[in-house]
């Protein structure tokens, strides 16, 4: 695969404070990628440093095996073949949706301007509607304008900061699905970035979790999910909670509901204090089971129940049950641990002392 873009140890500094840290990864042609992480962690701010409106301090920036980001260079952004989409579709409210589209496209006469404008909004779903003013639009169409505007200069990559945030959660799913297609059916690079896994789930082949504007893992969402880098990822990405154990071998963990037995060696030695990452799916009901516990809160999401269970043991676990599995609150279940790796991460040591 052809790496499109590639970001080597970048360092932005705003006033003296450090808002990206070490940030490396990069992204092949075609691929769509999804930046995800806590607000303030720098997701802006690294869109911002590839788009060329942030300088960085350290590191380096290829765009198409040219570099167009380094300390005391930044190539300016309209030099850089990139698109934006931003939150707030920022489209000129005094030109209509076909000038809007075709506002970016420099050097070209009226009539092959009005040509591309068309098959870019052919594109999005809005043939028919090139001559309305953006208030006669929906949020949903104005973004789709939005886009087209962006992809109308055929650009290398294009950024996309929170481009769902503003629209309601039904048409944020459903848009974020069709974009992707469009700019798969393409082949376009692009890069998206959010707050909502849901949204990066949908869109992304690869996604990059920031904290504290440094990169904590960068993978495919399967693995985000069942294989985290460390405790942050874990606990940022889906839901779950840490089940207490020991070590009582190099694969095998001790924990009240039992001895539990990895596929992997773990690095650390008998007695080692560690927490089990355990995911809702990975406790499934079975009501012949000794294992048991009592429901203290549920959540309908559709086609299951998000159940909490305070097991017998003393732990809180969370269990996805068929939603035709309608218990009360108050109920005790029985349930099996269905897990097909082990994840665990090393409990951080209690500094003695005062
Ligand atoms: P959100 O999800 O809330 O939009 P984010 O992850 O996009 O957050 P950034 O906007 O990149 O975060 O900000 C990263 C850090 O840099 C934050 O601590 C923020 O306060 C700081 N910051 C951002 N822009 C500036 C600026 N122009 N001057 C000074 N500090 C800034």
């Amino acid at each position: 695969m052809n790496s499109l873009l590639n970001v080597k140890n970048i360092e932005v500094h705003y006033q003296g404070h450090r808002a990206l840290d070490d940030v490396s990864f990069h992204i092949n042609q075609g691929s769509l990628v999804s930046i995800l992480g806590p607000s303030g962690c720098g997701k802006t701010t690294l869109l911002r440093a590839i788009a060329g409106f942030e300088s960085i301090t350290r590191g380096e920036i290829d765009l198409s095996h040219r570099c167009i980001s380094r300390s005391g260079f930044t190539l300016p952004p309209e030099q850089r073949r990139i698109g934006m989409v931003f939150q707030d579709y920022a489209l000129f409210p005094h030109l209509t949706v076909s000038e809007n589209v075709s506002f970016g496209l420099r050097g070209l006469g009226k009539k092959e301007k009005t040509v591309i404008a068309d098959s870019m909004l052919e594109l999005v779903g809005l043939a028919q509607l090139g001559r309305r003013y953006p208030h006669e639009l929906s949020g949903g169409q104005q973004q789709r304008v939005a886009l087209a505007r962006a992809l109308a200069p055929k650009p290398d990559l294009i950024l996309m900061d929170e481009p769902f945030s503003n629209l309601d959660v039904d048409l944020r799913e459903r848009l974020s699905t069709e974009v992707r297609d469009i700019l798969k059916h393409q082949g376009i690079t692009g890069v998206l970035v959010t707050h909502d896994q849901n949204e990066a789930f949908a869109m992304a082949d690869h996604i990059g979790v920031m904290q504290h504007g440094q990169l904590q893992q960068w993978d495919t969402p399967f693995n985000l999910y069942h294989e985290p880098a460390n405790r942050f990822v874990a606990d940022f990405i889906g839901k779950g909670i840490f089940l207490p154990g020991v070590m009582d071998s190099h694969e095998a963990i001790r924990t009240e509901i039992g001895l539990l037995q990895g596929n992997r060696a773990y690095p650390w030695g008998q007695g080692t204090e560690v927490d089990i990452l355990i995911r809702p799916d990975d406790i499934v009901p079975n009501p012949n089971s000794g294992l048991r516990g009592r429901i203290t809160a549920k959540a309908f999401k559709g086609a299951e129940i998000l159940y909490t269970l305070k097991l017998e043991t003393g732990s809180t676990v969370l269990s996805l049950f068929p939603s035709h599995m309608d218990h009360e609150l108050g109920e005790t279940v029985g349930v099996d641990l269905n897990l097909e790796h082990i994840v665990a991460f090393a409990r951080p040591q209690r500094l003695s002392g005062c």
